[in-house]
């Protein structure tokens, strides 16, 4: 069998990191595993060059107001280089504040405009003395898949052009707690609230992401063992 590989960077994943979202990494590592492919993960964090040429999977976990701070000056210097990773097919998943990020921007807990990179066109406002958090159920359409999770969050997002939802909330409160809407998916961007990680708890969503970057790296579909997954 060929010797398939996959590299991952893991964006700001020192400081963006709440809620076991580093799991999705050891997920991504177990399912990619069970196919018989090696995933390298590296983190890019603060001052250093996004390369987008170097990954075929980025992951950008969530984080609190405080580190999403620190991170929104430093992300616009590799805003293009995410730009033309995500406007190319790239393939990304992006947890909460990291999601936040690729939207135009987040009015934080305390008010405090918090700059994204306005790669995709959502924009996420904040609500007073609450978060939402709790036991979470989407339902994909497209994909005829039901998602579970946690959610955990101060923001509210709403969706912009090109934008469509990752699901449809069955149970829970969403983007926005409004429009029934959850997470996002933007070419082979998928956006999400959902903590857990979500990939432990959606294992169907971590086999789509790995076939996307095995797609677009080596390109084509490739013949995978199907015994992989349950
Ligand atoms: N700080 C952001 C919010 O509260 C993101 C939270 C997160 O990533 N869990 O909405």
């Amino acid at each position: 069998m060929p010797n398939y590989e996959l590299n991952i960077a893991h964006l700001y994943g020192n400081l963006m990191n709440t809620y076991g979202d580093n799991g999705n990494l050891l997920m991504l590592k177990y399912v990619a595993k069970k196919f018989g492919v090696t995933c390298h993960t590296e983190i890019v964090s603060l001052h250093e060059p996004f390369e987008a040429d170097k990954y075929d999977l980025v992951f950008f976990g969530g984080g609190q107001d405080y580190e999403q701070l620190i991170i929104s000056k430093d992300i616009q210097e590799k805003k293009a280089a995410l730009t033309n990773y995500i406007e190319n097919d790239g393939v990304m998943l992006a947890i909460c504040g990291g999601y936040q990020f690729l939207g135009h921007y987040y009015v934080g807990a305390n008010g405090e405009k918090i700059q994204g990179i306005s790669a995709l066109d959502h924009y996420t406002l904040s609500q007073e003395n609450n978060r939402f958090i709790g036991d979470i159920v989407i339902y994909n359409e497209e994909f005829n898949e039901t998602y579970y999770g946690f959610e955990n969050h101060n923001g509210r997002t709403f969706l912009g052009e090109g934008e469509r939802p990752l699901g449809k909330v069955v149970q829970g409160h969403g983007n926005n707690g409004e429009d029934q809407s959850e997470g996002v998916i933007y070419k082979n961007v998928f956006g999400s609230y959902f903590h857990g990680p979500i990939l432990a708890r959606n294992e169907n969503l971590a086999e789509r992401l790995i076939r996307l970057a095995l797609k677009q790296r080596y390109g084509t579909e490739l013949d995978l063992p199907v015994e992989s997954l349950a």
